[in-house]
């Protein structure tokens, strides 16, 4: 069972598989089999090593959502070396940051991300020689180049329990991005996890929206649709007129989602423009999604709507919604945790551990702790988050609140460090946010705390409003204010043309939290 990643994935590829697609470009309609895939991956990584780069050593890949992305992805993998994947958002210095602190020796980029990329992986010393503008820069190897020269790949033999195959970095929601070490068993383990659970079917086509560049675009696109012999349709950004136009001329049937996207999906008037007809499942991960936004979606497009929970530091997926549990989709539920890993939820003030609660309803929220073979390696450089993180008996605190219903089902009531604190009493901010989406008035919106004078805090909203000038913040408060708890109650509004988020999909409230 234990194996690299490239030969967990790959080793098995029978003829049949090597002339189905396993990439086409959404924007172009371009197409790779996985018999190309496969073998230009092997030849990046035999230019690899003719470039002197060895087992161990880190390359960083700085590229948005193309299938040139998975060569060289898979190509820096099977040369036993590690991928260090770069936000296709970052400012140069950014870039440097991660270059510098992973020890990159060796850089990977496309032409449009050229000017950041160049400056930083110079400012770390890396030579034009050693930095890969896939698509072609003059004075720069080229993927087209490298193929050519035609190397074999390297014999290269790794231990997979500890040798890091990619240090992606976290989404930096709650303060500096981490890098993370995983290795070769953690993403293994954590496609093993999920095929089960996610079932791709052989040849079906899966939309590649979420950046590859980041954990769940990482394992739930290139290694578990990949591993399953689906075919990914690969979008760079998100843009929902494209995204809808993909999913019906290249007949997607599965889409991997954030709920920014959900979002759309259930509130846009555009969406009824187009034949959705193929589309069969979607899956959202990466921030909360509200159970009624979930079934919106879910009824508007006549798809399974899926929920999944994760963090970079869990390769990344702990718990999955499994499809056809009997009774009603608990779709706000992250369901139950994935094979081989146990989950336990800690009440924050006396340590105890929180069970499921015997009847209807949920029970005490607490830190929701996570073990098994996906749990990372330990932080980049940075023994002190380790320590705090990974405990001794190898459980991770993850930071979030989660309770259980009386079927086990995990439900994530927000972030640690994100409640609010207000006299005394502690209010999820998702809670907020998923009413005031059902406000016929609200196109989208975040909320915060925000410190009074008195130092407790105070629930507020920023709102980005379906109709601009049509904006009555006390009336909104009103509405809130009927449907919640005294100490829930929103009490200030801000309007806005557009909600902060990461390239992941999650809001950025520290962002907010600056503009106050
Ligand atoms: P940073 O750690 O740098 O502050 P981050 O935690 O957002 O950023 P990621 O590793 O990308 O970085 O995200 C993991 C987090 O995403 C989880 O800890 C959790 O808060 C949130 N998350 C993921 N899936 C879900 C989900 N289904 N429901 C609610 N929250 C989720
Ligand atoms: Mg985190």
């Amino acid at each position: 069972a234990d194996a690299s990643v490239f030969s967990a994935l790959f080793d098995d590829l029978t003829d049949e598989d090597r002339a189905l697609p396993a990439l086409i470009d959404g924007a172009s309609g371009a197409v790779m089999t996985y018999g190309e895939l496969v073998g230009r991956a092997e030849a990046f990584a035999g230019a690899l090593a003719a470039m002197g780069i060895r087992p161990g050593d880190v390359v960083g890949l700085h590229c948005p959502n193309v299938p040139a992305f998975a060569i060289a992805f898979h190509g820096i993998l099977r040369a036993g070396a590690t991928a260090t994947t770069v936000n296709a958002l970052y400012t140069p210095h950014e870039i440097e940051v991660q270059l510098r602190a992973s020890g990159a020796v060796a850089h990977v980029t496309v032409g449009p991300l050229a000017p950041q990329s160049l400056e930083a992986a110079h400012a770390v010393g890396i030579g034009d020689d050693r930095i890969v503008v896939l698509d072609g820069l003059d004075g720069h190897p080229s993927l087209a180049e490298l193929l050519a020269a035609g190397h074999a790949a390297p014999d290269v033999r790794i231990d997979p329990a500890t040798h890091v195959a990619v240090m992606p970095y976290s989404s930096g929601t709650t303060g500096t991005p981490k890098g993370v070490m995983l290795s070769h068993r953690n993403l293994v383990a954590n496609v093993a996890q999920c095929e089960p659970l996610i079932q791709l079917e052989r040849g079906e086509r899966v939309l590649a929206v979420l950046p590859f560049f980041h954990i769940y675009g990482m394992t739930v696109l290139l290694n578990l649709a990949l591993r399953a012999r689906g075919t990914l349709v690969t979008m760079p950004r998100f843009d929902l007129t494209e995204f809808l136009r993909i999913i019906q001329d290249e007949q997607v049937s599965f889409a991997f989602i954030a709920p920014p996207i959900a979002v759309a999906l259930a509130k846009h008037p555009l969406v009824a423009e187009y034949d959705l007809s193929s589309l069969r499942t979607a899956l959202s991960g990466a921030a909360p999604l509200d159970e009624q936004l979930g079934h919106a979606v879910a009824d508007r497009l006549g798809i399974e709507m899926l929920q999944g929970y994760g963090m970079t530091e869990l390769s990344p997926v702990s718990h999955v919604y499994v499809r056809g549990e009997s009774g009603s989709t608990p779709l706000g539920s992250v369901g139950t945790v994935v094979g081989g890993t146990e989950d336990r939820i800690v009440d924050i003030e006396s340590g105890d551990t929180i069970e499921p609660p015997e009847h209807d309803g949920l029970s005490e929220a607490g830190e929701l702790w996570v073990r098994g073979p996906q749990v990372m390696l330990g932080y980049l450089d940075n023994p002190e988050a380790t320590a705090e993180t990974l405990r001794d008996d190898g459980f991770l605190r993850t930071g979030d609140m989660a309770a259980y219903d009386a079927d086990g089902n995990v439900h994530i009531v927000d972030r640690l460090k994100e409640l609010i604190k207000h006299k005394g009493y502690q209010v999820a901010p998702a809670e907020l946010e998923a009413l005031l989406l059902t406000h016929p008035a609200v196109a989208d919106v975040a909320v915060i705390g925000v410190r009074t004078d008195d130092g407790d805090e105070d629930p507020m909203a920023f709102v980005v409003p379906v109709d601009a000038g049509a904006e009555d913040p006390d009336a909104l408060m009103a509405w809130v204010a009927e449907r919640v708890a005294p100490y829930k109650k929103v009490r200030r509004v801000a309007y806005v043309e557009a909600i902060p988020k990461s390239a992941s999909g999650k809001i950025l409230r520290k962002d907010l939290k600056a503009a106050v």
